[in-house]
């Protein structure tokens, strides 16, 4: 019985590793994403500032435009003055002229202003480009080692489940359905070690004489409080821990 106890101790260390590998594999496609998020924020960013130069491109061309029609506009009102006979209506002419230029400078600016606004979002997007650039090589390079990192937990994973069946090939069918059996309500840890008379499962003392017979393991004994099959303080194999009180405490 006590190479049945022992066989359970490393199922237990074997389905508690695969399970910690298991969680670690299966974060790696979460944390893939959160690695793109950086890179997403910055794509959209620079989605922004190119809208922004378009539209800055569309308003210098549209003013350029409507600059060019009043220029000519003036061009015309002052080769005009000179058909004027009478002097009252070369000086409403020249008003006429005075408010054309008056719209043709405010047209200039609005020219100038796109400009600038243009000249502004370039500098930008050239530097939210350099920081897309930046984000693509971190991304891909944090995305090509969390994918190597899975092939590796996949190999691993593998490995255990080998070694795993090879201790199940071992075990007493009729052990192996009590472990399964115990595993189904305990769901982390089944064998628990007795330490300082007490069951490191539920962490409660153990009665003096089960721990006498635990420690003698010619036969499964269970933890009367938690159920957890028991081994000795001395038992020579690889312990698994608790890794938490709480996980401990959680029967
Ligand atoms: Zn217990």
């Amino acid at each position: 019985m006590n190479a049945q106890l022992s066989l359970l101790v490393q199922l237990q260390q074997f389905d508690l590793n695969i399970q910690q590998l298991d969680d670690q594999r299966h974060k790696i496609p979460a944390r893939i994403d959160e690695a793109r998020s950086a890179l997403d924020q910055a794509i959209s960013r620079l989605e922004d500032i190119k809208t922004a130069l378009e539209k800055a491109t569309t308003d210098r061309r549209s003013g350029e435009q409507d600059l060019d029609e009043q220029e000519s506009h003036v061009q015309k009102l002052r080769t005009r003055l000179m058909e004027l006979k009478t002097n009252k209506e070369y000086q409403a002419h020249l008003f006429e002229i005075d408010i054309a230029n008056k719209k043709k400078d405010s047209l200039e600016e609005r020219v100038l202003l796109a400009m600038e606004r243009g000249e502004e979002k370039q500098k930008e997007l050239e530097e939210v480009q350099g920081l897309v650039d930046d984000a693509i090589r971190s991304f891909t390079q944090e995305k090509t080692q969390l994918e190597s990192k899975a092939i590796d937990l996949d190999r691993e994973l593998e490995e255990l489940k080998v070694q795993k069946e090879d201790v199940l090939k071992l075990l007493d069918k009729s052990v192996y359905a009590r472990y399964t059996k115990l595993k189904s309500t305990l769901k982390v840890v089944v064998v628990a070690q007795v330490r300082s008379g007490a069951c490191q499962g539920c962490q409660l003392q153990i009665p003096p004489q089960l721990i006498a017979d635990v420690k003698r393991a010619d036969q499964l004994l269970t933890c009367p409080y938690c159920f957890r099959i028991l081994y000795g303080e001395d038992f020579p194999s690889s312990v698994p821990e608790f890794s938490t009180a709480q996980e401990a405490a959680d029967v």
